[in-house]
Order: C-alpha cells, then structure tokens, then sequence
C-alpha cells in the first residue's frame, strides 16, 4: 500500500487493550485517544489503577526470578530476532496508526517503524555477547568481572518518537536480562501497546517478561516509579520530569537512566557548502514539525552569510506544506495536541514582542484550523540571547537565527545554554569542525549533516540533557550491574 490508497473513512477505532492482550494490566477509566488532524477517536482504552502497577511490577518480578530469560541470552536474542520481523512484517499498518495517534507524515512514520525494527535487531545480535573481564590479582587469586541484569526496568517514554524512544530502552534492557513494565505517554498509547502486543505472540517470551500500564504519568508514571518492586527508571521526556523522576527514584535508591530535552545549536560557517546546509537547517528544525528532543532549534551563521542564508531560509520555509499527514504531500503535520499548540503559539507571541518573525506565526488558514493543531512554520531573528525563545525547549516548528563574527564566538553562542543533546556543525574545514566539534559540550555532534542515527553510535546529553547514555554497547551497559567473582585458588583452599 502506498500513501496515497490511504484514506480517511475506512477507520474503525481501536478497542484496546484487546481481549487476551498479554501485555497490558489495566483496569480504569475508558478513555478515547483523539487523531490530531482530525479529532477522530483512533482507539479506546482503560487506564490502570494503582493495583494493576504493582501487578504488573509482580509479573516482572516473578519472571526475573522464577524463569531462564536473566540467564539465557540466546533465548533473548531469537525472541528480539522474532519481534524485529514482526515489525518490519506491518511496517505499513503501524505506521498508519503512528500517523493516525501522533499526527506525524506518514514517511516518518514509516521510518520510525523500519528504524524501530533495526535497533531491536542490533540488540538481538548484542543479547549474545554480554561478556565481562577477568584479571589475575595475586599468585593464586583470580577476579572475574560479570554484567548482570539490574532486575525490574521501568520504561517510561515521550510521546513525539513513541516507538523508537521504546525500542532504544526496551531492546537493550531485554537483551541484557531485565524483565521490564512499559508507561507510554497518554497521548501515544495505541500504537505500543499494539507494538509490545507483536512481541508477546512469541509464544517462548516468559510471562511477566514485558507488560505496560496506561495511564497519566502524574498517577500511574509515579506509582510505577516508586513500585517496590522497580529496581532501575529508563525515563526519556522533559526536563523538569526527568528531575522529579530522580528525585522520587533516590528515595528508593534506584538507578536513573535519563533521556531529557534540548535546545540545539546548529552552525554554520561561511566556507560551508551552503545547499546542503540549507538542507540540513530545514530538516534539523522541521522534522516531527519541531518536537524532536534534537532539534536544530538554534541557527547560528557567520555574518557574511547571514542576510543572503536567511534570505533563502524564508524562502524554503514557504515551500513547506501544511496538510493531511497521511497524504504524502505533506511535509508540515500538526502538532500532537491542544495544549502543545497552545504552549508554542505562546512562545511565537512572545517572539513577536522581544525579536521580529520573519515568516509564519500567523494563524494557520480555516481549513487548517478546523481540522487540526497546526502550527506555521516559523523563523524568527533579532531576539535578546536572554529571551525563554532562545533559552527554552518549545517542541515546535519555530527557529531562532542568530549571527557570529568568529569561530570563538560561534562556540561561545552554541555553549551558551543549559542543556546538551545536540549540535551540528557546516564547514569544509577539517580542522575546524574537529575543534569546533570538541569544544561543544553535546552528546551528538553532526558535522555536514544532521538528524542521522544509528543503533550502534551512543546517544545522550550533556547537563539538562540527562544521564547515561543509549544506544551502542554503552546503551547494552546502562542496563547492567557488574559483579566481581573474586577466587582464591591456592591448591590447599580446595
Ligand atoms: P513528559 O516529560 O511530559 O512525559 C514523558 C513521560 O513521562 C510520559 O509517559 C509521561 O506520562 C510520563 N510522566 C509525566 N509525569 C510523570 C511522573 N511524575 N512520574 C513518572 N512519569 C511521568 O515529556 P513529553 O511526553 O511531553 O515529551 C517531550 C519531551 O521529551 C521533550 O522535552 C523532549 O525533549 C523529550 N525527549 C527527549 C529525548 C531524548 O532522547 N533526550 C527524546 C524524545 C523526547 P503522560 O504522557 O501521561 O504525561
């Protein structure tokens, strides 16, 4: 099926968690999950009460303890082989719901779900290769290092990427040995439970090994981060939340790991190749029309291009289309909700009166209005550095432009901010972007490019932007504790 078969009427909402679902423990509250272009219900669900959290923590304990999955990793390996397939098998029936619960175009959606199936493949593969070290101490006493699984993992995850953000904690944590409960965000529900129901058809997943529990973060998210049971929190989303999920996590002296926001720098120097740059800005501000925790939000130019590049920036901005986002024309979805509308157009506003829009802001047309939470996509120049335009995440399609005479300046520029996801770097100098990309203090630096991930590469931030890293071995790693097995081998010990 390609985008345009797609169509608008022959939707029947979801009614989930479906009968015999092994994954989801909820038994609340009925409530309908809204399509953001439309208002359309996508699917109806329950929430969980607090019973069903420590249900489902129960679950996860008892098959950490009671079944092979901590000590089978070959057992792991073939289950994540076995989703992965699954997931590339409906690439195009999750990604019209992905499009249809998140609002996002249905390409993305598309690559977010092959995307999702390559890191469950890269961690399959890892499953198998949890090895530690050894080291010889003494004359007869030996040491051997082991990683072993932390326990009950709690995955708490954002709603903008909602099956990758999963994925880049669930895999690892799985292929490690960690039995592990699921909270997704109470606007992308549908789409992973329908995900984490693909995984528990394999008929060799332990029971308890994955559930989920739906529901408000301020409830269920708090009653699962403080279950007894929940020995480590993958949290990825806000700032402000990932700190008030570690500070209830220390009471229990529980490991963190944390995914938060950003506020990205992207640079660009006059000697750069200034086409591709100009690629590379749309894309590192518009992609998920700005609610990606790595947007290029900040744009930094060297003087002597910044009349002509913004020139030209305003110009492609006005080529983006705003529209259905199961339509393949679409370039500009809407945002996910009301309220995320609501909190952008403030920051638009607010723009308008320290600095000076110089395209979008302005209320999308009637027909855009009636049918969904669209935001134009916005440039704006001349802002203070103290403006919350310039210092805050907005999660929109909004880019703040700002000169630089000098490269000390640029780096000045780019540092100047609490968190450190991302950034991104246009030169042809080669030195210049190894200094340059040294010096800024960012988990991702994209040097000639931007927005490209990889299983295998580390991802994480810097100050506000959170703790640990995902991803790569090291991502396999946060999911572990070490153990040292120390021998005294001395013949008469024996
Ligand atoms: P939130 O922090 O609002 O929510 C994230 C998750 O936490 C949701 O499941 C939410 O539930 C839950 N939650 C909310 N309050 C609590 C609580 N007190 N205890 C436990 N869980 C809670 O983030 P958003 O969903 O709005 O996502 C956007 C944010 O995520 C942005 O800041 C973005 O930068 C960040 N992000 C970071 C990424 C990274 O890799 N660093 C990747 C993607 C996004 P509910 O939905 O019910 O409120």
């Amino acid at each position: 099926m390609n985008a345009g078969t797609l169509s608008r009427g022959d939707w029947a909402a979801l009614r989930l968690p479906i009968a015999g679902s092994r994954v989801v423990v909820a038994r609340g509250d009925e409530v309908e999950d809204l399509d953001p272009t439309t208002q359309e219900v996508v699917a109806r669900l329950r929430t969980s009460i607090p019973a069903d959290v420590a249900e489902a923590v129960g679950r996860a304990e008892a098959a950490f303890k009671t079944t092979s999955w901590r000590s089978d990793g070959r057992l792991r390996s073939q289950v994540l082989w076995r989703f992965a397939e699954r997931l590339r098998t409906n690439v195009e029936p999750l990604a019209e719901l992905l499009t249809r619960e998140q609002g996002k175009t249905i390409g993305e959606a598309r690559s977010e779900i092959s995307g999702s199936a390559d890191m469950v493949e890269y961690y399959a593969g890892l499953a198998r290769s949890l090895y530690g070290r050894s080291a010889v101490l003494g004359e007869h006493v030996h040491g051997v290092v082991v990683r072993e699984p932390v326990g009950v993992v709690a995955v708490i995850t954002p709603w903008n990427w909602p099956l990758t953000l999963l994925m880049r904690s669930l895999a690892p944590a799985l292929a490690a040995g960690n039995t592990c409960v699921v909270k997704p965000a109470s606007l992308t529900p549908a789409i992973t439970v329908r995900a984490l129901d693909l995984l528990a058809e394999d008929g060799t997943l332990p029971d308890g090994v994955v559930t989920c529990v739906l529901g408000p973060g301020s409830v269920v998210g708090d009653a699962l981060v403080g279950a007894p049971g929940v020995e480590m929190i993958a949290f990825t989303g806000e700032s402000g939340t990932g700190t008030a999920v570690m500070q209830r996590a220390a009471l229990g002296t529980r490991k963190v790991a944390l995914e938060l926001g950003g506020k990205s720098p992207n640079i660009v120097f006059a000697d750069a190749n200034l086409e591709k740059a100009l690629d590379g800005a749309m894309n590192a501000i518009f992609t998920t029309s700005g609610q990606i925790c790595t947007a290029g939000s900040r744009l930094l130019l060297e003087s002597s291009i910044y009349e002509s590049f913004v020139a030209r920036l305003v110009e492609r901005v006005a080529t983006l289309q705003m529209g259905d986002p199961l339509l393949a024309t679409t370039t500009l979805a809407p945002l996910v909700s009301a309220d995320q509308r609501r909190t952008v157009e403030d920051y638009i506003a607010l723009g308008r009166k320290e600095g000076t829009v110089l395209t979008g802001g302005e209320p999308p047309s009637e027909e855009y209005l009636a049918r969904g939470y669209f935001v134009p996509a916005t440039v704006i120049v001349d802002l203070p550095l103290t403006s919350a335009v310039v210092r805050e995440e907005i999660f929109g399609p909004v880019l703040t432009v700002h000169p630089f005479a000098a490269e000390g300046e640029a780096v000045a520029l780019a540092e100047d901010t609490d968190f450190g996801l991302a950034a991104g770097i246009w030169t042809s100098d080669l030195d210049r972007a190894w200094r340059v990309g040294r010096a800024v203090r960012s988990g991702t630096v994209w040097i000639n490019t931007y927005h490209h991930f990889y299983p295998e590469a580390e991802v994480g931030g810097f100050r506000r932007s959170g703790l640990g890293r995902q991803q790569g071995i090291e991502g396999l790693l946060e999911f572990t504790e070490t153990k040292h097995l120390n021998f005294d081998a001395k013949p008469t010990l024996w």
